[in-house]
């Protein structure tokens, strides 16, 4: 598990809410892009409001 950065650390290294998406989205899809819902992997869109949806459950998830 990343160890957590404090809120403040948080919004200084990540200047908008879409580098830090993308941040968040290379730890977390390390191994590859998964549902966290069904667990299916592959199957991700990126909706255009920075949430998820899985092709296969059809659920959102966010990063954060
Ligand atoms: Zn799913």
């Amino acid at each position: 598990m990343a160890k957590q950065l404090s809120f403040v650390a948080f919004t200084q290294k990540f200047a908008t809410p879409e580098a830090c998406i993308l941040h968040l989205e290379k730890i977390r899809f390390k191994d590859g892009e998964y549902c966290p819902h069904c667990g299916r992997m592959g199957k991700i869109y990126r909706r255009s409001d920075l949430a998820y949806r899985c092709s296969d459950c059809g659920r959102n998830f966010h990063m954060i």
